[in-house]
Parts: C-alpha cells; structure tokens; sequence
C-alpha cells in the first residue's frame, strides 16, 4: 500500500453544479477532520458512508465552499484505502481553491489514472477490468458502453481465470506424478491432460475470435468516405455527424486533409473519416492528401464510395470504380444529389460488390437507409457482434497469441511423449500469458504506461 495520500477533481473540467474531489490514502481522514468544519455539532469519530453536510475552510478559518462530505474506509472505498469525497459547488475557482487546501493539508496531487491504479495495486481491480472503467468513460455508443461494463464487471477477467484455474490443475497433476518414469505416464493421466490442453486452447480461441469485435467496439469501425470533389462526401459527414464540422463549399479539392468523427449507428461505433480524393494532385499539400487517403484505403473496413448522381461519371469515378472492384473493404456506393436530375443507376457499378444507394446528403433523403446497410454490415463483419468477453487491446491479443502456441507445443510434446518437463513448461509459460491480461505476470513499466492513459481525477 502506498504512503502518499492523493487529491485531484474528479469531475469534469469547466462549471457544472456540483464538483468532487477526491481524496484517497491514509491521511484522508485527517485531511478531512482539518479543513472540513460541520454545519451543526462536532465532526466527532468520522463515521464512514455518513454523509456531513459543512464547509471548507481555510487555514485562517475563511470559508472557501460549502460541502458534503462522504467518507469511505479502507478497503471498502474505489482505491481500497480510506478515501473521503468533497462535493462542492461546481465551479473551477472553487473546486481549484479546495483542491489546493487538501495539498495544504497534507495530500499531493494525484497523476492521471493513480486512483485507479491503487486499486490494482490493493486488489480491487485487475488489469482487464481496470481497462474496462476507462473504456466505460471513453465509450461512444451504446454497444461500446456495454461491453465495457461488461469488462468491468468482469466478463473478461472470469473467462481468463477459468482458464488458468484449467491449466494449473493440470500442471499441478503433472507435477504430483513427476515421480513416474518420464516415458511412462499412464495413458488415463495423459489422455486426461491432453483434455485440459484442449479445452484451454479452444477457450483461448474463442477469446482470440472475439478480438476483432472487442477492437471495433472500443475503437469504432474505421470509415473511409471517398469520391472525386465535390460530390458531397463532406456534405456526407456532416449529416451524420449532424454538426457543421467540415467545410463545404463549391471549390472543388476543399477538403485537403482527412478530417475524423466519431459516431454511432445502432449503437456501433463508427471512425467516420473524409478524405482528400484520390485525384492526380496540382499541389504538394493535395499530393500529401491524395497519400493520405490512399494509405487510409487500405486499412479502412468501410468504404462510403460517392458519385454524383446527377452528372454523368467522369474519368476520375471511372477509376474509382475500377479500385473498387478489387477493394477487400466492406462496400457501399452512394449516389448523392438524388434531388437533382437523376443520371447515374445501379449499372454503372456492375462488377462492384456493394450496395447502390440513392441519397440527398443535402435533403436527408435516403440516409436512413444508408444507417441500416451500415448497421447491417458491420453485424455482417462481426457476426453479431457478441457480447461478453471481449479482448481489445493490442496487449491482450498478443498474450492470447502466445498462451495458444504454448498450448500447442504442450499438446506436441505430450503427443509425442517427450517427458513431462517439456509439456509442464509450457503451460506453465501459458498460463503466465494470459496472466499478464489480469495484471498478475507485468513489471511496473507496463502498469505505470498502462494507468497514466487514464484520465486526470481516475
Ligand atoms: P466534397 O468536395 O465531395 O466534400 O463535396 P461537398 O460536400 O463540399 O459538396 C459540394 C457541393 O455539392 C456543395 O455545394 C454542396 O452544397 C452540394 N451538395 C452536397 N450534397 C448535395 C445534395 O444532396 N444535393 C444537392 N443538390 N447538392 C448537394
């Protein structure tokens, strides 16, 4: 357990009605006793999860805000350690001024994430549902939330225990035999090891399947909107995003670089990106653009293709379709201007596999359906995109990765009866991969790395 005690707000940044600060270590509570002074009667024995309605005060006895004050006590608090919450009025003057008088009083100034990384440290928390109270904060739609709620309430965490808790009763029983002859391990014990093997690497498996909708949900399906200028693509974002974030005007090439939102559809979340076009560029800035755009083509996994439904296609849609048709990416081909005198039709895109869609980016016509082929087809990528235990990082992946190999190595050396040493080791190096998901097998770099991506007052 640490030494310090730790203070920060833990409310948002700017005016809103009430503010928290947050004041966790051993200190807290004499903290409390010296800059809180009760409405009525003393502050006494601090009962914890009584709530005591006060002021701050200064250290000259000035008033400085009204409060309540919540204490909590170790280890029944967020961190495990005796925590109080100040609730003052919401403004940064005054949540700053309270902040600073907890300094005073004794607390430091707590880093991004370290509440919740002393909770890890005090066992409230593993690493895979710690992850999870960030990416609750972070989510961006309704699905995202889920799953990280999900996480948090230990979805991941529980599927990786149950593993583990496999793989050491096997290791446990390879060792209790250790005294056979190598080459003799009875054939019952061996077939029932062979069992544990399997039923851990096909449980890795499932996880590993699920990698892929863990990363859309906490990272959005990337979207890629394309099409020569001036055929609407900002014109596009902007109505589904539903503000007036990227420029539109009637210079064609306005939109240089790629511009980024964030949305959600049935409650997925999409990386909406516009992008440059893919024009021969007059220029080095739109030369960058069209490299840039190119580069985002190739990993996008939606691609949001538009045209200009009332002029004819041009040399330049040509080629788009042409890239089209040999595109890995999710498809689909958007018409636009459907309000104007209607040109283009489904055959122009013969040989393209995607959805044609007529649309008015500027009228909304047809953009309700543009949401449901997008909700459509990203259940279509994911299967439905499952809940329950989801993997997302990177991190996590790669620990997956690597328990399966020792799983498959185990399995080779016990088919192959090289001697239990063998077989023992790997899973040994297994079941400490996917340690590392929990927490349990990392040095302090990574937890350090890992809590200071939290938020400030987290
Ligand atoms: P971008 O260069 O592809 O991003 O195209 P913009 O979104 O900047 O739009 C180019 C022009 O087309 C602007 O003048 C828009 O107002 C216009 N525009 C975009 N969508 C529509 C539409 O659905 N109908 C009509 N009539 N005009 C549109």
């Amino acid at each position: 357990m640490s030494e310090d005690t730790i203070s920060q707000i833990a409310t948002p940044h700017g005016v809103g009605g009430i503010g928290i600060i947050r004041v966790s270590g051993a200190e807290a509570f004499a903290i409390a006793r010296e800059i809180f002074r009760p409405a009525r009667g003393d502050l006494g024995e601090i009962a914890p999860y009584r709530a005591r309605y006060g002021q701050i005060t200064a250290a000259d006895g000035t008033v400085i805000d009204d409060c309540i004050l919540l204490p909590m006590r170790a280890p029944h608090s967020y961190t495990g350690e005796d925590t109080i919450e100040l609730q003052c009025h919401g403004g940064t003057i005054v949540l700053r001024e309270v902040l600073l008088r907890t300094w005073e009083a004794g607390a430091r100034p707590a880093e991004a994430g370290e509440f919740t990384k002393r909770a890890f440290l005090n066992g409230r928390l593993d690493l895979a549902r710690a992850e999870g109270v960030m990416q609750l904060i972070a989510a961006k739609s309704a699905r995202s939330a889920r799953a990280a709620r999900e996480r948090l309430a230990g979805a991941l965490s529980e599927e990786i225990a149950g593993i583990r808790h496999r793989l050491l009763g096997a290791i446990a029983r390879i060792e209790a035999g250790i005294d056979f002859p190598e080459d003799d391990i009875p054939a019952a014990s061996a077939a029932a090891l062979r069992e544990d093997i399997a039923a851990a690497a096909a449980a890795t498996q499932r996880l590993l399947t699920g990698a892929h909708a863990g990363r859309i949900l906490r990272e959005g399906v990337k979207t890629v909107i394309v099409g020569r200028p001036n055929v609407g693509k900002s014109s596009l974002l902007n109505a589904l995003v539903g503000t007036e974030r990227a420029i539109v005007t009637d210079v064609p090439g306005t939109t240089r670089d790629v511009i980024e939102e964030e949305i959600s559809i049935a409650g997925i979340p999409l990386r909406l990106l516009d992008t440059a076009g893919l024009r021969a560029a007059s220029d080095e800035v739109e030369r960058i653009g069209v490299a840039r755009t190119e580069q985002h083509l190739e990993d996008a996994e939606l691609v949001l293709a538009v045209f200009d439904s009332s002029s004819e296609l041009t040399a330049e849609d040509q080629e788009l379709i042409a890239r089209l048709r040999g595109m890995n990416a999710d498809t689909i081909i958007l018409c636009n201007k459907e309000d104007c005198a209607r040109i283009l039709s489904v055959t122009d895109f013969d040989g393209v596999n995607a959805p044609v869609l007529m649309i008015s980016a500027q009228s909304g016509t047809g953009l309700d359906t543009l949401r449901e082929t997008i909700a459509a087809r990203v259940q279509m990528m994911e299967g439905e995109l499952s809940d329950g235990a989801l993997p997302n990082r990177e991190r996590e992946t790669e620990a997956l990765q690597r328990a399966a190999r020792h799983l498959t190595e185990a399995d080779r050396a016990l088919a192959a009866a090289m001697g239990m040493d063998f077989v023992s080791i790997d899973l040994r190096a297994a079941y400490d991969a996917l340690g590392e998901i929990l927490g349990e097998t990392v040095d302090t770099d990574l937890i350090d790395r890992i809590f200071s991506e939290f938020c400030i007052g987290k």
